[in-house]
């Protein structure tokens, strides 16, 4: 059994970004620029965003973080992404959830300009990855399928189960499954018989919020197991949704928590920043 090293690929990943800044500020451009907005004092969100930020830095790209607070209206909200889209110092825009509950948080996807949609939430990005264009992928899929690549399984054929249904997860990683050609079953929290589903899978995907839900004998032997969850223990631990002990005797290649998937989401944040970067210094050169 191998393990997948997150935290080493989703430095590799950073590097690869750092490589194409550092080539566009040689060459006197200016450099990629990422802005973050968060409302309110939601501790969580406030170390992912000290996160994402911290990534930028590494890689030399600027980032700005605007901070506004729980009370903001909704209109205020809408007003400074407006501003973002229209400003061309600005690639990426993202606006850290949950948002308070006076703030409707589709409207607020929706604002965003797509091809500033760092994110992959809005429609027009998510249409188009389910269309099959060349669009902006979310960063925890488009992580997880690193991950996949990093094992040298070529997917074709292999039958893959997903565990969970969300936008913003599970059904994205269906379907980016989908175009490597493997053949995707989705479970849910009404599937009958989740062990039956699993135990179907070359690759198994589980992206659910429940600590140790799949274990090993939900395992077919040889599977690659990817655990996208984040579980925190009573005891202040993290914890994925798979049973990373028992799993591990069977799959062939498993992902640790933390160390796994984790990393990886900010790391596709970066490459998703400078995909953005790079189209619209296309697109104003073409103006
Ligand atoms: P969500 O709550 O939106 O969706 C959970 C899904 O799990 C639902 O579709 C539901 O149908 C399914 N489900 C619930 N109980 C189930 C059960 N008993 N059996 C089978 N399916 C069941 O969650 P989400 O936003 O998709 O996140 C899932 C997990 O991934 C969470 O732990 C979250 O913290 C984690 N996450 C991690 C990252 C990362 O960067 N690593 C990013 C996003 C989410």
């Amino acid at each position: 059994m191998g393990i997948i090293d997150g935290k080493a690929i989703s430095q590799a990943v950073k590097d690869e970004v750092k490589a194409e800044v550092a080539g566009i500020a040689a060459r006197g451009g200016r450099v990629p620029c990422l802005c973050v907005i968060i409302v309110g004092e939601n501790p969580a969100s406030q170390v992912y965003v000290r996160n994402k930020v911290k990534a930028a830095a590494y890689t030399g790209m600027e980032s700005r973080q605007i901070e506004l607070p729980e009370s903001v209206s909704e209109d205020e909200l809408l007003a400074q992404i407006r501003s973002l889209n229209e400003d061309p110092a600005v690639d990426g825009i993202l606006v850290q959830l949950p948002l308070p509950k006076h703030i409707d948080e589709e409207k607020v996807l929706v604002a965003i300009a797509p091809e500033k949609d760092v994110d992959g939430f809005h429609p027009s990005n998510v249409a188009g990855l389910w269309i099959g264009k060349d669009c902006i992928v979310p960063c925890t899929p488009a992580g997880v399928m690193r991950l996949l690549d990093s094992t040298g399984v070529d997917l074709t054929g292999k039958t893959a189960v997903v565990v969970g249904r969300s936008n913003i997860v599970g059904k994205p990683v269906a379907k980016l499954l989908l175009d490597r050609n493997a053949t995707v079953v989705i479970a849910h929290s009404r599937t009958a018989d989740l062990g039956a589903v699993c135990r179907q899978a070359d690759v198994l995907v589980a992206a659910v919020g429940r600590a140790g839900l799949i274990t090993g004998e939900m395992v077919k032997p040889g599977a690659i197991v990817i655990d996208v969850g984040i579980n925190r223990m009573p005891d202040g631990r993290l914890c994925g949704d798979v049973d990373f002990a028992s799993c591990a005797d069977v799959a062939s290649w498993i992902t640790p928590v933390p160390g796994g998937v984790g990393p990886m989401t900010i790391a596709m944040l970066m490459k998703n920043t400078l995909r953005c970067y790079l189209q619209n210094f296309k697109s104003a050169s073409r103006k």
